[in-house]
C-alpha cells in the first residue's frame, strides 16, 4: 500500500485523486484549507478508513512544517506528492491588476515551492513528486494566444522552471519530480465546456504516474505521458 499526499483535495481534480487512490487501497493524506468546510472530502474521509485530512494551505509556510513534520514524527514516508493546489483569475489586458497576479503567482509558484522543498525530506526512496501545471505554461503551446489568463500561464510558466531547477536535487536522493498537465477537465476552474471528465483526467495521471521512472526527471508531460514542448 502506497502513501500519497494530495493538496487541494476539498474539490476539483485533487479530490478525484485522493479518491481514486483511496479506492485502490492506498492510505491517502488528502489536505485542504479549511478541513471544516470540504464536506465532499469528509464524507470522503467518513466513508474509507484509508484516507486522513489535514489542514494545509500552500501559502502559509507553517502549515507545511507542520503537516511535514508530523509526517515525519510517524516515521512514514510520501509514495506519491500531488502538489494539485492552484488557482486562477481571469482579467484582459488592459484590466490586469496586481492583487491578481500577486495572489497567483504566490499560490502557483511559491506555494508550489514550499511544498516542494518542505516535503522533500518525508519522500521514499523512488517516490514521485507530481506538480500539476498546465498546457497554458508552454510557450511553444501558447505562441502568440492572448487570452484572459496571463497571470495564470506566468505561473504555469514559471512553476515549469521550479520543477527544472529542483528535479535534479530531488533525483539525486531518489525522487523523481515532474511537471504534469492534467488536460482541459470540467471542474470549477476548467469549467463543464472541457474536454475531460475528473475521472478520465485522473484514471490516466495515475497510469501515467505508475509508468514514470527516475529517468523521467524534470520533464513536462501531460495526462497521457506525452511530452509537452516548453
Ligand atoms: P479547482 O478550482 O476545482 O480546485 C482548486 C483546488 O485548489 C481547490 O481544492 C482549492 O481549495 C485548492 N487551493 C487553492 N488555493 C489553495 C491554497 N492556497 N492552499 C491549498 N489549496 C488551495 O481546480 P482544478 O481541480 O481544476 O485544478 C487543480 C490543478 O490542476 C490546479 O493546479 C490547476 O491549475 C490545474 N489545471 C487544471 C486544469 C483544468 O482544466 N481544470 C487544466 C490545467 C491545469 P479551496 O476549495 O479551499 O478553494
Amino acid at each position: 500500500m502506497a502513501t500519497i499526499l494530495v493538496t487541494g483535495a476539498s474539490r476539483g481534480i485533487g479530490l478525484e485523486l485522493a479518491c481514486q487512490h483511496a479506492e485502490a487501497g492506498d492510505s491517502v493524506i488528502a489536505t485542504c484549507r479549511d478541513p471544516d468546510t470540504a464536506n465532499a472530502l469528509n464524507h470522503l474521509s467518513q466513508s474509507f478508513d484509508n484516507v486522513e485530512v489535514e489542514a494545509l494551505d500552500v501559502v502559509d509556510p507553517l502549515t507545511i512544517l507542520s503537516l511535514a513534520s508530523l509526517i515525519s514524527k510517524r516515521g512514514d514516508k510520501v509514495d506519491i506528492l500531488y502538489s494539485n493546489a492552484g488557482m486562477a483569475v481571469a482579467e484582459a489586458f488592459g484590466e490586469w491588476t496586481a492583487d491578481a497576479f500577486s495572489a497567483t503567482l504566490e499560490t502557483n509558484v511559491v506555494g508550489c515551492a514550499m511544498i516542494l522543498q518542505g516535503f522533500a525530506k518525508v519522500m521514499a526512496q523512488g517516490g514521485k513528486i507530481v506538480n500539476v501545471s498546465s498546457k497554458m505554461g508552454s510557450f511553444e503551446f501558447m505562441g502568440n494566444l492572448a487570452g484572459e489568463l496571463t497571470s495564470y500561464a506566468v505561473s504555469k510558466s514559471a512553476l515549469n522552471m521550479l520543477v527544472r531547477q529542483s528535479a535534479p536535487s530531488l533525483k539525486s536522493q531518489g525522487v523523481l519530480s515532474v511537471a504534469l498537465s492534467p488536460g482541459w477537465v470540467k471542474t470549477d476552474m476548467g469549467g463543464q465546456e472541457a474536454d475531460l471528465t475528473v475521472t478520465e483526467s485522473v484514471e490516466a495521471i495515475r497510469k501515467t504516474v505508475s509508468e514514470l521512472s527516475l529517468e523521467d526527471a524534470g520533464k513536462f508531460i501531460d495526462y497521457t505521458g506525452e511530452e509537452i514542448p516548453w
